[in-house]
């Protein structure tokens, strides 16, 4: 095991990490930028180093100063939490070739995902059912009307680079095909300095529906079961579940041996998300993420385990904690992501925590690294904290979502806590009947926007 971790992130992600070392007996180090001195991370770490300016580009996302505090501290790892510097390949073979351990995938792995067309190539290859639409990359405008005419409209045209939503375009006819085709080559450009596109059919009423894998990089893997995040604004999710309210056993089951066998068979090592649109009881693969996903707590609490726990087990070489017959679904969690944005426009809301009060009692689960006259700064993220509620079922887990929130203060900044606890009274959430555009019409019907 390792003595010494670094944790190459910020805020609840990097305050996780900490925990699961510090259980380990693993002592850890906190990086930060200025801007970051009184964060909870810095607090809680065995050893903090500032690592540059506010701006991320030259503190969280400079693999230079994150590569010095390693050799200045005597890290042996990196955790690199989500977001960041989390699926960058290059990151990864810089850290490799510096000795360090980097807590997470190989470089290949994560370049394999990160190309779009690769990705569905590869899982396709590995039997996992996917969307359908251009044989890899459509070059230009004539190529995408044929593919679109063979494919039938809608059709939606995304970015290979593709990341956060961005580069990703509807053309519900021909008539829209060449604005779209054309915005999302540009915007792709644009974001990730890669103008390939591909062409998939649009689906119209899908469920997000996302498999937790873990992999011990030596061929064998698990899975863990599904969490259904449809619940999303522009595409970015709010609310996630685990189990899917709308999977059974036996679905659960097969997609996630076919999930499993995939990650097996590609020699994968640590967390990992396969991430499906699901309609109308079929499956469809549109990306993997190579990281420990924001919502990877509802997993933990219907599983029992500790997720970054095993990452940081594997990466050392440690086999894993546990077989796929030891993980067994008990219960029903929720997670809802809380921002500091004010409603109705979801306007980042930054500024000085005056009072924090965190919900507790059985089954409540705060992920934040909040604290009474905390300023939280304006160059990040906005998320600020994750509740995850854990219930017997879902009647259970939503009832105690309900109470946490109003146990919840959070005074000093806007937050989404209003949003949520308005949500908790809409019907379709009571049921868990939605897909991923529901979200959308109920703010446009409660707040106009
Ligand atoms: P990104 O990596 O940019 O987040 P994804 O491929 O993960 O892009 O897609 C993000 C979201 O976009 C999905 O959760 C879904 O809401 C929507 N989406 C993506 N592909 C399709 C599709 N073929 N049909 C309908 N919606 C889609």
């Amino acid at each position: 095991m390792f003595s010494k971790i670094l944790i190459a992130n910020r805020g609840e992600i990097a305050l996780r990490v900490i925990r699961a070392a510090r259980e380990m007996g693993v002592r850890t180090v906190a990086v930060h930028s200025t801007a970051d001195a009184d964060a909870m991370h810095v607090r809680m770490a065995d050893e903090a180093i500032c690592i540059g300016p506010p701006s991320s580009m030259q503190s969280y996302l400079s693999v230079p100063a994150i590569i010095s505090a390693c050799e200045i501290t005597g890290a042996e790892a990196i955790h690199p939490g989500y977001g960041f510097l989390s699926e960058n390949a290059s990151f990864v073979q810089i850290v490799e070739d510096h000795g360090i351990k980097f807590i997470g995938p190989s470089a290949a792995h994560i370049r394999m995902m990160g190309d779009k067309i690769t990705a569905k190539d590869t899982m396709k290859a590995l039997g996992v059912p996917c969307v359908p639409g251009s044989d890899g990359g459509v070059p230009d405008f004539e190529t995408a009307k044929a593919v679109a005419a063979d494919m039938g409209f809608p059709v939606i045209i995304k970015a290979t680079a593709g990341g956060g939503g961005r580069g990703m375009k509807l053309a519900r006819s021909a008539d829209e095909l060449e604005t779209a085709f054309r915005t999302a080559r540009s915007e792709s450009k644009g974001a990730f300095g890669n103008d390939e596109v591909y062409i998939e059919k649009y689906l119209g009423t899908p469920r997000h529906i996302e498999v937790q894998v873990f992999g011990d990089g030596r061929g064998r893997a698990v899975h863990l079961g599904e969490r259904d995040c449809s619940l999303q604004r522009r595409h970015q999710k709010v609310l996630e579940e685990a189990p899917g309210p709308t999977i059974s056993p036996e679905l659960r089951a097969e997609i996630g041996a076919t999930c499993a066998k995939a990650v097996a068979d590609l020699g994968y090592e640590g967390a990992g998300t396969i991430e499906f649109l699901y309609e109308d009881g079929e499956f469809f693969f549109i990306e993997m993420n190579t990281r420990l996903q924001v919502e990877h707590p509802v997993t933990e609490a219907i599983f029992g385990v500790d997720l970054v726990r095993e990452q940081i087990r594997v990466a050392s070489g440690l086999p894993m904690s546990f077989a796929q017959e030891d993980l067994q679904v008990n219960g029903h969690a929720i997670e809802v992501r809380i921002n500091a944005e004010k409603l109705p426009n979801f306007a980042p809301s930054p500024g000085r925590i005056t009072q924090y009060h965190a919900p507790g009692g059985l089954g409540v689960r705060m992920d934040s690294a909040l604290y009474d006259g905390y300023r939280i700064p304006p160059y990040y993220d906005s998320l600020i904290a994750k509740l995850i509620v854990h219930g017997r079922d879902r009647p259970e887990a939503l009832a105690r979502l309900n109470r946490a929130l109003g146990e919840l203060i959070v005074d000093g900044v806007d937050t989404t806590v209003p949003l949520f606890r308005e949500l908790m009274g809409a019907p379709a959430v009571q049921t868990g009947d939605y897909n991923i555009h529901w979200l959308e019409g109920w703010l446009e019907d409660t707040y106009g926007k």
